[in-house]
């Protein structure tokens, strides 16, 4: 049966696009993104419609909040307090009284969604409020943070509806005190990591219609971020219908083309970015840095902001990378990183754990110490066989670490997995192929170690790594997979292993895993270290004057700039040069290169 609502609602939308049921802020955008991509020509008056009929329910049906529904459920909370009240009295330590307090607080949230009235359906609903804040005014804290957010052994057991006793109110006047001081302070960070964001994307734009990759990148068949993009090799549009075909035929996964494996660098092909969410190509030239530029830096605001006001719970002290300052973390790679985890430095065999003198112990790998300190929970046991990065430790994997232990391809992965999880984990389920793009390049350079004989690349060179992997790739010969390649160098890059990777037996393994039979190889000398620089300093590795200007190190720029005789190209793929000298005949000659 249609209800009124649905039958104002439908008004004008075609039956296959009808809105039915519980309709909440997700299920709404989901709803209206499907109907943008099949019938971008039907949107517009469809969305004025929603907001038509949103506006007048306002009006007749507004909602307003009364007194019953913030009163709290006190059967129900009193003896969820007292549960908690009762075991805490019989615990001794800090840490298992916190466990203890978090396990009341998630079950005072699962009592909050069931707490019914016009204040929790706003908050269900996803219009207004987060169920954090409802736990709080209505339910109780239970737990508040102390200093470095991490929670309090103590248990609140009022509301803030209620009222606090003075005790409970020094327990979260720290609490509130730094929720209100991040708010002045939340503009001040995200908006100088968007500026350094949009620094490394802006040249990235869409230049030619397909780079002739073949490569891609392994993801599962029910990721959601794979439709609209092309399948790696057959060149194939991935829609639902091909995937399920492929689900049909027991595939669990397919290699898509991605920007992180372009080879048109600074700039990405349609083909490697995919469709965008009109279900269309970009046409050429359009600027795909900038907006992923945008769409990565606007979430790093709204995470700063979910702090205030209580919106945030307190949780367990673990190494993990949260929030802005987590992503900063990542990409900052400081000189003292957080929570860092111990990585192994070479293959080998555990042949010892001992504890150190000084507090922790020591692992070691043939006859390498690896120290990990007192806070770190060992992971490895003797006897273990380890390869290069392997960690030894729980924390977090220092991404320069990855990149010097396991090269620039893994490295990429790696950076690319973590960004993507921190925003995820913070509600903000970012499309792929822009993680995909910032990691590319920022991860892009590599300093020559060893030269050719040709004298292509000289030793300290700092180059973009797709000048390497042309050069190694030229004359490379294919072979099948097999043993004997074991120690040979990759001639280009396959999955997310780069050109010029040795071929050690794990990776042999998941190459033969992701369907390769054959490999190039090359016999080339010329060798090269990824360079991982923090994300503010990646700006600075070119020699587009103009572009490093509009960044930082301003004096250094004009120095060197004016020594080495640099030049800024004013049809390049960079805004900046063109915006500065005028943009004459700015993206008139585009097919041919100049923009
Ligand atoms: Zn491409």
């Amino acid at each position: 049966m249609t209800t009124f609502v649905e039958h104002l609602i439908n008004e004008g939308i075609p039956p296959e696009y009808h809105l039915k049921g519980t309709l909440d802020k997700k299920s709404l955008t989901k709803h209206l993104t499907r109907i943008a991509k099949d019938r971008p020509e039907l949107y517009p008056d469809i969305v004025q419609n929603v907001k038509k009929v949103g506006d007048m329910m306002a009006t007749f049906e507004g909602v307003s909040v009364g007194l019953d529904d913030i009163t709290p459920d006190y059967a129900a909370r009193d003896k969820l307090i007292g549960d908690a009240k009762r075991d805490i009295g019989k615990l001794t330590n800090d840490k298992a009284i916190i466990e203890r307090l978090l396990k009341a607080q998630s079950e005072g949230l699962a009592l909050g969604t069931r707490h019914k009235g016009s204040l929790q359906r706003q908050v269900e609903s996803g219009s207004r409020g987060k169920p954090g804040q409802f736990l709080k005014t209505v339910f109780s804290p239970v737990v508040a943070k102390g200093p470095g957010d991490l929670p309090l052994p103590y248990l609140i057991s009022k509301s803030y509806s209620e009222g606090l006793s003075p005790a409970e109110f020094w327990l979260t006047a720290g609490e509130s005190r730094r929720e209100l001081a991040q708010t002045q302070l939340a503009t001040a960070l995200p908006g100088d990591s968007s500026k350094v964001i949009t620094n490394v994307l802006n040249n990235s734009i869409i230049t030619k219609p397909d780079c002739g990759t073949t490569n891609g990148l392994d993801y599962r068949l029910d990721d959601s971020h794979i439709v609209d993009r092309y399948e790696a090799k057959t060149n194939k549009l991935i829609t639902d219908d091909y995937i399920r075909s492929l689900q049909k035929a027991k595939h669990s996964s397919i290699l898509v083309r991605s920007p992180m494996t372009c080879q048109d660098h600074p700039g990405v092909c349609q083909k490697c970015w995919g469709h965008n969410n009109e279900g269309q190509m970009h046409t050429i030239g359009v600027n795909v840095g900038m907006r992923s530029a945008q769409m990565l830096s606007e979430p790093l605001t709204q995470m700063v902001l979910s702090a205030k006001h209580g919106g945030q719970m307190a949780r367990a002290d673990e190494a993990k990378l949260v929030g802005t300052h987590g992503f900063r973390q990542l990409v900052g790679i400081p000189e003292i990183f957080k929570d860092q985890a111990v990585l192994a430095e070479h293959a080998g065999t555990v042949s010892s754990i001992s504890k150190s003198p000084q507090g922790g112990a020591t692992v070691m790998i043939g006859d390498t110490p690896h120290y990990v300190p007192p806070k770190r929970e060992i992971l490895v046991k003797k006897g273990e066989r380890v390869v290069p990065g392997f960690a030894l430790s729980d924390g977090i994997k220092n991404p320069r670490q990855v990149v010097e232990l396991q090269g620039l391809g893994s490295g990429r992965d790696y950076m690319k997995n973590t960004i993507y999880q921190i925003y995820k984990e913070s509600g903000v389920d970012i499309d792929k192929r822009h993680v995909e793009l910032l990691v590319r390049n920022s991860l892009n350079h590599v300093k020559v170690t060893e030269g050719d004989e040709d004298g292509k690349f000289i030793k300290g060179d700092i180059v973009p790594y797709n000048s390497v992997r042309e050069h190694l790739a030229d004359g490379a010969k294919s072979h099948p997979l097999g043993a004997s390649l074991i120690g040979k160098r990759l001639g280009d890059e396959y999955l997310h292993y780069a050109a010029g990777t040795p071929i050690t037996p794990e990776i042999h393994d998941s190459l033969r895993q992701a369907g390769l039979k054959t490999v190039l190889i090359t016999d080339k000398t010329a060798t090269y270290d990824p360079i991982m620089k923090p994300l503010e300093q990646v700006p600075l590795l070119g020699q587009d004057w103009v572009s490093r200007m509009a960044h930082r190190r301003i004096k250094d720029t004009l120095i060197r700039g004016a020594a080495e005789n640099w030049s800024s190209d004013i049809h390049g793929s960079s805004p900046y040069a063109a915006m500065i000298y005028g943009g004459q005949n700015f993206g008139s000659d585009i097919h041919k290169g100049h923009y």
